[in-house]
């Protein structure tokens, strides 16, 4: 029997460099693989012309280069992008792409459906399928990347990036988060190996503060984050107390807020620009009033950071609601009134349901997959024909995106 081939997605610039060696090869062979795969978005062993050929005759038995194969591929009317991948067993994860004026964000996810269980998150509420390993995690920035530099509208949007030489690296996404599928903190081994690859030079050479990881609290990853790729750090936090939290959160029952925040504290000279990022999901009537505004202000007093109000994206199981655009307005008044910094996320792609949290991942039967397909290319059908109108609305409701602007036009 032949053994399986390895996937060249799987490793990071150490390990690749392991690997050729292993084959008796000189070290610049890791470096022209990197370069081939990760800078030139090079998939066929064939094409990599400058490896000798008996090089390429052992990879071509023994490795190649494989990224999850793609069930569905979706284009909103605000340009934002979704890919809808096949990890199996039948099921999916997300990833989704949001071009922006100054930058393209592109969302990856890292588990097949999620452990956690957050009360307000689709992917909780779908249970968790399997981690997914270093080389489906980066595959899915080598794929966006590679894809989109051949994308008319994507090329148009990087000259206006401010990053001084930008347009010369010929990338395309500037930023990547952690904020699609998945605990990350909760499959480590594999999201590090995904970060670094991220940073490298070799690779894709993002800067620190331009790659986020999300975490709903695993406390004793986050210090080990901060010695092994202290990348920008975003907490999931949605409540003030541990009441509400661990009912929000069940993680919160194993690492409690003032564990949570100790290491928050921790991370801290490890972050870059130094502060994080704490997001909270804003649910009707649940952690939205004004006394949890205020008791967030306590709570988060001593600790350098942002605070990003997400309006939740309802799905019908949960039986939440979104908060209202007035109710968010008087929540964040609170926090700029006491001199915190807070942002309200846009929503982008609603018409292919694209937000955080309503990313659709775990399918228990591809004929379903297929199925759903059909149906929602009907809705997105439906959406395109109206859906200058749907933006309007959302744009008028949740732009732009720093509160104090939107605080004034919601004044105004
Ligand atoms: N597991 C990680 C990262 C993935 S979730 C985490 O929890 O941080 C990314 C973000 O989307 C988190 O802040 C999460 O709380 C938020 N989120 C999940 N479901 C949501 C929903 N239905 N509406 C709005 N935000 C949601
Ligand atoms: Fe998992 Fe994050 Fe969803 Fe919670 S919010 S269930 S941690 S993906």
């Amino acid at each position: 029997m032949t053994s399986p081939r390895v996937n060249l997605l799987d490793f990071d610039a150490d390990q690749m460099a392991a690997y050729v060696a292993g084959l008796n090869e000189k070290p610049f062979r890791a470096k022209q693989l990197m370069q081939w795969i990760h800078q030139r978005g090079v998939s066929d062993i064939n094409d990599m012309s400058d490896l000798a050929k008996s090089f390429r005759a052992t990879l071509l038995d023994k490795a190649e280069v494989l990224s999850l194969p793609v069930i569905k591929d979706e284009h909103a009317a605000d340009g934002t992008r979704k890919w809808l991948l096949d990890v199996g067993a039948g099921n999916a994860v997300e990833s989704v792409f949001i071009p922006e004026d100054d930058r393209g964000t592109l969302c990856i996810s890292s588990q097949a459906g999620c452990a956690v269980n957050c009360r307000f998150c689709s992917t909780g509420h779908q249970g968790f399928s399997r981690n997914l390993t270093a080389g489906e995690i980066i595959g899915q920035l080598w794929f966006a990347e590679h894809l989109l530099r051949n994308d008319p509208n994507a090329i148009r949007r990087v000259e206006q990036y401010p990053t001084p030489g930008w347009e010369h690296t010929g990338r395309v996404i500037s930023n990547v988060v952690l904020m699609g599928m998945g605990e990350p903190l909760l499959n480590y081994d594999n999201v590090v190996t995904a970060l670094r690859l991220m940073l490298d030079d070799r690779a894709y050479g993002l800067s620190r503060r331009r790659v986020t990881v999300s975490t709903s609290g695993v406390v004793p990853m986050i210090d080990r984050l901060a010695q092994d790729c202290p990348v920008a750090l975003a907490v999931s936090l949605h409540a003030p107390n541990d009441k509400l939290r661990d009912q929000l959160v069940p993680l919160n029952l194993k690492y409690p807020l003032r564990e949570l925040l100790a290491a928050c504290e921790r991370y801290l000279p490890f972050a870059p620009r130094d502060f994080l990022t704490f997001e909270y999901c804003m649910l009707d009537g649940v952690n939205d009033s004004d006394i949890q505004a205020k008791e967030l202000v306590r709570l988060l007093a001593n600790i350098k950071c942002k605070i990003n109000l997400i309006p939740f994206n309802p799905f019908p199981e949960s039986g939440l609601k979104r908060s209202s655009a007035q109710r968010i307005h008087a929540f964040a008044s609170i926090l700029l009134d006491a001199g915190m910094v807070a942002t309200v996320r846009k929503t982008r792609g609603d018409d292919i349901a694209a937000a955080c949290g309503q990313l659709a991942g775990d399918v228990v039967d591809r004929t379903r997959v297929r199925e759903r397909a059909v149906h929602e290319k009907q809705i997105q059908h439906d959406h395109e024909e109206a859906a200058d109108s749907v933006d309007d609305e959302e744009e008028q409701e949740y732009q732009p995106e720093h509160p104090v602007q939107w605080l004034k036009r919601l004044d105004g």
